[in-house]
C-alpha cells in the first residue's frame, strides 16, 4: 500500500498513483514473471512472430472479459491512449470491410478522457487538454454526460428519467451524421475528468441499444474502470452491457509494466477476417513479451486473492464496502458536496457553498491544496480541477489498491479529512 519518496518519507497510496494500482506495490510474483520472460526472450516483432506467453494471456483475458467476447480477439499495446486509438481504428476499418465506407465518424460524451494522442483528444471532452489542439483534431459530435449530482434537469426519480434523455442525444447525434458516425465511446463510469460520476440506471441499457439498432459500434474505455477496479470485472457489467470494442489499460498490469489491451468481439474480428484478413496497425511495442507476462501475473494474482470481491462495494463486509462507509462521513464537512463512485473508484467533490453547489472559484486551487496537504500528512490522492464545466469545480479521485485492509482505510480517511480541513484554514 506504501511509498517512499527520495527523503524516505512515507505515503499510504490511496489513489493506485493514478487508478492504476490495483493489486498493492512491490508484489514480488510479478516482477519474477517478467524477469523470467526477459530472460527468455525479451522481444520479437509482431509483423514476424507472436509469442506463447501473449498468446496464452489473450485467452485468459478473453475469459476474463466473459461471454460477449467468447471467440474474439485481443491487441495489445503500451497504454491507454495507444489503446483508444487502436480501436477508433479498428472500429473504422470494420465498418470498411462491411461495405459500409461511408462510417467514419466517432461519436463522444463531453467532460470525457480518453488520452492525450491527437486521435484520443478528438474524441475526449476534456476542455483544458484539448483547447490548444483544437484546429488540429478532427471534430465529431460530443453528447452531454448525466451528471446526477450536477442534474441539469428537475428530477426526482434518481435521474432515470435524464439518463434515457441524455441516451437519446446519442440518438440525435447518430441521426444528424448521416449515415456517417461508424463508433460511440464512452467511459462506463466517468474517470478523472468528472470524478467517478456513475450513471444512473437505465442510461447505458439504452445508449447500447441504441447504437445497435444504428449499426454503430460501441466502445467502451475502461482504461480506468477495468480489470476489477469497480468490482466487477469490467465496469459495462453493472449494467449488463455488451460492447463491440472494450478498451482497458492502468490495472491491466496494475503499473508493472507499459501496458493497454484492445478486446474485440467476435463480429468485429470475423468482419476483418473474412474480408482483408489484417488489421492495417501497428506498434513496434505491441505485445511486448515482458509487458504480457507482467499483465498475465497480474490477472492471475487478483484471480487468486480475489481482488475483484475486494472491490465490491455492494457487497457488505468488502474493503470497498467499508470505505465508501467511512467516506460518507466526510459529507458532514461543510465543503463536501457529494461523494460518490462505485467499487473502489471513488470521488469526493469539494464545493464553497454546499446548498447551492457553488464551486470553489478555480484560482483559489481548491483540490490541489487538498492534495499537497494530503501528501504532507503522507497520504496520495488524485485531484482535479474542471468537473462542472472543465474548468470550475474541485474533486480529488480516490482509487486505492484492493489489497488496503481496513485499518488501513480509516486512517486514510481520518487523514483526508484533516487535509480538507487544513485547506479550508487556508
Ligand atoms: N482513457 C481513460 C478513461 C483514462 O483515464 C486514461 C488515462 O488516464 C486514458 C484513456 C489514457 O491512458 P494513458 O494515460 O495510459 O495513455
Amino acid at each position: 500500500m506504501y511509498v517512499w519518496d527520495g527523503d524516505g518519507k512515507r505515503y499510504l497510496d490511496f489513489s493506485g498513483s493514478a487508478a492504476v494500482n490495483f493489486i498493492g506495490h512491490g508484489v514480488s510474483e510479478i516482477a519474477a514473471a517478467m524477469a523470467e520472460q526477459a530472460g527468455k526472450l525479451e522481444f520479437v516483432h509482431t509483423s514476424q512472430f507472436t509469442t506463447a506467453v501473449a498468446e496464452e494471456y489473450a485467452e485468459e483475458l478473453l475469459a476474463f472479459a466473459g461471454e460477449n467476447f467468447r471467440d474474439g480477439s485481443v491487441y495489445f499495446t503500451s497504454g491507454g491512449s495507444e489503446s483508444i486509438e487502436t480501436a477508433l481504428k479498428l472500429a473504422r476499418q470494420y465498418h470498411v470491410e462491411i461495405g459500409e465506407t461511408q462510417r467514419y465518424q466517432v461519436i463522444s460524451r463531453k467532460q470525457s478522457y480518453h488520452g492525450a494522442t491527437f486521435g484520443a483528444l478528438s474524441v475526449s471532452g476534456n476542455k483544458k487538454r484539448r483547447e490548444m489542439y483544437l484546429q488540429m483534431v478532427k471534430e465529431f459530435a460530443h453528447v452531454g454526460v448525466p451528471y446526477c449530482y450536477r442534474c441539469a434537469f428537475d428530477c426526482t426519480d434518481g435521474c432515470f428519467n435524464c439518463g434515457q434523455q441524455y441516451a437519446s442525444e446519442v440518438e440525435q447525434a447518430i441521426e444528424a451524421s448521416q449515415g456517417e458516425a461508424a463508433a460511440f465511446v464512452f467511459e462506463p463510469v466517468s474517470g478523472a475528468t468528472l470524478g467517478a460520476v456513475v450513471p444512473p440506471p437505465g442510461y447505458l441499457e439504452k445508449v447500447a441499444d441504441v447504437c445497435r439498432r444504428h449499426g454503430v459500434l460501441l466502445i467502451a474505455d475502461e482504461v480506468m474502470t477495468g480489470m476489477g477496479r469497480t468490482g466487477r470485472n469490467f465496469a459495462v457489467d453493472h449494467w449488463g452491457v455488451a460492447p463491440d470494442i472494450l478498451v482497458t489499460a492502468k490495472g491491466l498490469s496494475s503499473g508493472y509494466a507499459p501496458l493497454g489491451a484492445v478486446i474485440a468481439s467476435k463480429k468485429v474480428v470475423d468482419a476483418i477476417a473474412k474480408g482483408s484478413g489484417a488489421f492495417l496497425h501497428g506498434f513496434t511495442y505491441n505485445a511486448h513479451p515482458v509487458s504480457v507476462a507482467a499483465g498475465q501475473a497480474v490477472l492471475r494474482y487478483l484471480i487468486a486473492h480475489g481482488l475483484v470481491r475486494a472491490a465490491n462495494s455492494q457487497e457488505s463486509g468488502t474493503l470497498a464496502h467499508a470505505l465508501r462507509q467511512a467516506l460518507d462521513g466526510l459529507l458532514d464537512l461543510p465543503v463536501v458536496g457529494d461523494v460518490r463512485g462505485v467499487g473502489l473508484l471513488l470521488g469526493v467533490e469539494l464545493v464553497a457553498d454546499k446548498k447551492t453547489k457553488q464551486p470553489f472559484a478555480p484560482e483559489k486551487n481548491f483540490a490541489p491544496r487538498v492534495g499537497q496537504a494530503a501528501a504532507e500528512q503522507g497520504l496520495l490522492v488524485y485531484p482535479m480541477q474542471g468537473s462542472v464545466d472543465g474548468v470550475s469545480g474541485d474533486h480529488l479521485l480516490l482509487a486505492p489498491p484492493a489489497v488496503m485492509s481496513q485499518e488501513q482505510a480509516s486512517w486514510a480517511v481520518d487523514r483526508l479529512r484533516a487535509a480538507i480541513e487544513t485547506a479550508m484554514l487556508s
